[in-house]
Order: structure tokens, then sequence, then C-alpha cells
């Protein structure tokens, strides 16, 4: 098995079992054992909601798993209760988020916090073994003077530095898989390059897989293995990020790569995508892409298309997929 996680035709929303209101149809991927695994779409599309269905994290909202199998190490995640699911969370499965202020407790030392995980997973520990302990993990996400830094109270840090921090507490389980979503979206810019460096560096050091979610292809292109595409609920195209990124064959991910300024043609001008993605709910019937599509034809109002394999490498749901369209 090459893989260690595996979702399959995931049907997921937020509702009653059966009247749901489905915010992810269809939905399939694979994560690799030590590869970090690019999901990206605009915002709205699904890849949080598909990410934290993983691990049936939605604060209490209403969520249910109509169709589909979420598999890790070979167990369906999909079919376990709670009880099941909070043995694997933050043992086996750790997330990071968007905002570190906000996954911070404001009103404790940051060494303590990453100390209070690290008993809960090994509880014969000394205090003194857990904070030599923490001192090591802070070092290992990049935090210089991690003995200092152990007191220092989250307010104290700026974005960047907590959201190593969090990334530190993640890793103290050594989880065998990272969820991050957008976890760099708040930090400015040099400083998202740092922390997104630090993940692909921490998956090959700790032998850890990612799923990263984002907004950003260009974060895909230099910091994924392999990538998927999402749109209004379902993933339009998937596959190595090498080939997806030589051969885009989906209309959308053509339109995203466009719009990334490495990829911008000097002969050609940009063309922005036309019109709003649809919101959960609102899908419409055929290719959910099509009332944006410029290569729509009669077929793709109609008939919804079918996410199929081009290459062993690549994948795409597009009736069109085969032509040349540019
Ligand atoms: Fe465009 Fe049709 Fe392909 Fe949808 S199926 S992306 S509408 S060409
Ligand atoms: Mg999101």
């Amino acid at each position: 098995m090459d893989h260690v996680l595996k979702v399959e035709d995931l049907h997921a929303g937020f509702g009653k079992r059966g009247h749901a209101q489905m915010a992810i149809e269809g939905v399939s991927f694979q994560v690799k054992k030590g590869r970090v695994f690019g999901l990206v779409g605009e915002s709205g599309c699904g890849k949080s909601t598909t990410c934290r269905s993983i691990i049936r994290l939605f604060g209490g909202a209403p969520f249910v798993i109509e169709q589909g199998q979420i598999l890790f190490d070979g167990k369906d995640l999909a079919a376990m209760n709670e009880q099941q699911l909070t043995d694997i969370r933050g043992r086996k499965i750790s997330m990071i988020f968007q905002d570190p202020m906000t996954a911070l407790n404001p009103t404790m030392r940051v060494g303590d916090q990453v100390g209070e995980i690290v008993r809960r997973n090994q509880p014969a520990l000394s205090s003194g073994q857990v904070r030599e302990k923490v001192v090591v993990l802070l070092r290992e996400v990049g935090i210089t003077s991690p003995e200092r830094r152990y007191s220092a109270w989250p307010h104290e840090l700026s974005g960047g530095l907590r959201q190593r921090v969090l990334i530190a507490m993640a890793l103290s389980c050594a989880p065998e898989l990272l969820i991050a979503d957008e976890p760099t979206t708040a930090l400015d810019v040099t400083i998202q390059a740092q922390v997104l460096r630090l993940l692909h560096e921490l998956r090959a050091r700790v032998n850890m897989s990612v799923l990263l979610v984002t907004h950003d292809l260009g974060v895909v292109a230099q910091h994924c293995d392999d990538m998927a595409v999402m749109y209004a609920g379902k993933i339009v195209e998937s596959g190595s990020v090498a080939e997806v990124f030589a051969k885009p064959r989906h209309p959308y991910t053509r339109a995203l790569l466009n719009a990334l300024p490495a990829h911008v043609d000097p002969q050609h001008k940009l063309q922005p995508i036309p019109g709003e993605p649809p919101a959960a709910g609102h899908f419409p019937d055929g290719c959910r892409f099509h009332p944006r599509c410029p290569f729509a034809v009669e077929r793709c109002l109609r008939e919804i298309p079918e996410n199929e394999t081009l290459t062993q490498n690549h994948a795409c749901a597009c009736h069109r997929k085969e032509d040349a369209l540019w």
C-alpha cells in the first residue's frame, strides 16, 4: 500500500441524513506515503469540508457523510464512531488551520501548551522530560532559542512563530498524516514561504504525509507532489503536480493557471475567469463549470462529466478533455 489515505466517492454535507445540503459529491483521491498532496480551488468549493470530513471536525455543525469511504491505514474513518475517531485525531492524524492566534490559548505560555499535548500522548513522562521534549519540538520547527520561547505568551509571538508552535503541537504525536487547511493564508508572503518550506522539509524528516489545502496554485507548484483541483464540490482534475502543470486538461485548471503570473505568456493577455463559483445548493445541472466555461457545448449543460483517467498520473472530469482546446 503506497498511500496513507484513500478517499473514495465521498458525498457529504450539512443537515439531516437523507435531506442534507451536499457540500461535496463523489470526491475521490489518495495521499501517498511521505508526499504532499495539494487540494486547490476557490473559496467555497468544498476543500475545507473535504479535509475536515476526514476527522469529522465541524465544531458541532450537523455534518453527515451520505456515501463513500475514507480509508486510513486500511480502516474506514467514515464508519467510525466519535470515540474511535478521537483515538486517531491528534495521534495519527493532526490538523493545523489558517489562524494561528485563535488556535492557541491566550492565557497559557506556549511551552506549557505544547507540553500539554506531549503529556496527553505520553503520560509516563516526568515534567522534566516533557519540558525537554517541548524544547526539541520547538527547535525542530525552526524556533530559535526555544528555551526562552518556552515561557512566551502567544501574543508575544509573530504570526509565523505562532504557526510554528502549532506545527510543533501537531508533530508532537509523530502523526502519519498532517492536514493543513490554508496554514499560511493569514501570514505575509515571506513568512508564508518559510512555513511551507518547513512543512515540506518535515515531511521527509519525520516521514509523514501532508494534505495541504490552498486557494493558491503557486503554493501547489512549489510545495506539493500530487494535487487535485476542486470546483463546486467536485474534483475536476487530479494527478502529479508535474503532469497537471505541464498538460492541464480541464478548462478550470487552465483558467487558474492563466491567472498565475509565472504562467502568463507575455504575448497574450491574461484572461480572468468570468462569473462567480456557485454556492452549495445552487449547483447547475450538467458540468458545474459550464456557466463559466468558454468551451461549453450542448452536452455540458445536461450531462455530468465523469472523472476519467488520462494517464497513470492524471485524471480529468470534462467532456472535452481529449479535444485540443488550447
Ligand atoms: Fe467546459 Fe464542458 Fe468541460 Fe465542463 S465539461 S469544463 S463545460 S468543456
Ligand atoms: Mg476553507
